[in-house]
């Protein structure tokens, strides 16, 4: 899948543009500046899908944060989860008595999101919320608790500001949902 190809044939129709983003960071930034208000939280992107989205939200919030990122990924590189979910790299930081907050581009199943949450709650963070940007709700197959989030998206397969397809189309500035043919094609690879 060359990274070049015509655009228009690749995404059948935008489902966020750019301001969309834009004030969906602006409304998460504001609660969550109200939310930690006296804390010094720990904002810990995952990668690599939630940088876009991480370094917007963050200059919305007003807020004295650190930043770490932590690299986790279900086996395999297919766009379903598989359920079996592991470290790919770590932190730098300890969150021991840390507030942490983990940003997520999507949530899906949330097997990924209940994977880091478990984990750094096992290292003794005094407080584990996310801030996720989409929420598949009608996909979760894990009861996991999604503090904030952007909106919700049904079951389609998005990509741009963060979301890839087989690795590319992260950098789109906006969100559109992935032509059937291209899903097909990836399942079927
Ligand atoms: P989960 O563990 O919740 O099933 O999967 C979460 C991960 O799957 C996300 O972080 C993201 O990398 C990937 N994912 C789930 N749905 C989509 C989607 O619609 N588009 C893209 N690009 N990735 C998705
Ligand atoms: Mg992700
Ligand atoms: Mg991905």
């Amino acid at each position: 899948m060359p990274k070049n190809d015509n655009i228009n044939n690749i995404i059948d129709h935008k489902l966020f543009t750019e301001d969309d983003i834009h004030a969906m960071c602006v409304k998460l930034g504001r609660q969550l500046t109200t939310d930690y208000a006296g804390k010094k939280p720990l904002v810990v992107g995952a990668l690599k899908g939630a940088i876009f989205f991480l370094t917007d939200l963050v200059r919305e919030m007003d807020v004295k944060e650190e930043i770490d990122f932590l690299d986790v990924s279900s086996y395999g590189d297919s766009l379903e989860s598989t359920g079996k979910v592991k470290l790919i790299s770590d932190l730098v930081t300890d969150v021991q008595g840390r507030d942490v907050l983990i940003v997520e581009d999507i949530v899906d199943t949330g097997l990924t999101l209940k994977y880091m949450k478990d984990l750094l709650k096992k290292r003794g963070a005094r407080s584990v919320k996310c801030c996720v940007l989409l929420n598949k709700e009608s996909r979760r197959r894990v009861d996991v608790e999604i503090e904030y989030y952007g909106s919700t998206v049904h079951n389609e397969f998005v990509v741009g500001y963060g979301l890839d397809f087989m690795g590319y189309y992260r950098n789109l500035r906006y969100i559109g949902v992935l032509k059937a043919e291209f899903i097909k094609l990836a399942n079927n690879k």
